[in-house]
């Protein structure tokens, strides 16, 4: 159950982080919950096939790799995706709209407008 909740956090901080960064937040959502969730099921049987099954690590193991998995997408989402776009200092209030935005938004959330261009 807490893993459920935390999954749900994460994901909800990946899908923002997509968002702000002109990336697709259901496309990164889903990402992130999908890698958990494969490797939670799978995790088990990749462990049988590497005849580690009885090791008693191996519940821990699994569920390490699924969270690395979520942080992998997380670090991409927030580094890698927008990385070509020009980046704010700190927050930032747009020119078009005047929402105040994360310093990690490269693109206004509320209008889409890209960070610094010139209106
Ligand atoms: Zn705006």
């Amino acid at each position: 159950m807490l893993q459920i909740f935390l999954l749900f956090i994460t994901t909800g901080g990946i899908a923002a982080y997509a968002r702000g960064r002109g990336g697709n937040p259901w496309l990164w959502g889903a990402l992130s919950v999908a890698g958990h969730l494969v490797i939670q099921f799978l995790g088990g049987v990749v462990l049988g096939l590497l005849g580690r099954s009885r090791d008693a690590n191996g519940p821990l193991i699994v569920v390490i790799a699924s969270w690395a998995s979520v942080g992998i997408v997380a670090f991409c989402a927030r580094f890698l995706l927008g990385m070509g776009r020009e980046k704010p200092g700190g927050m930032w209030s747009c020119k078009n709209c005047k929402y105040l935005n994360q310093h990690y938004a490269v693109i206004s959330e509320a209008c889409r407008e890209p960070y610094g261009k010139k209106t």
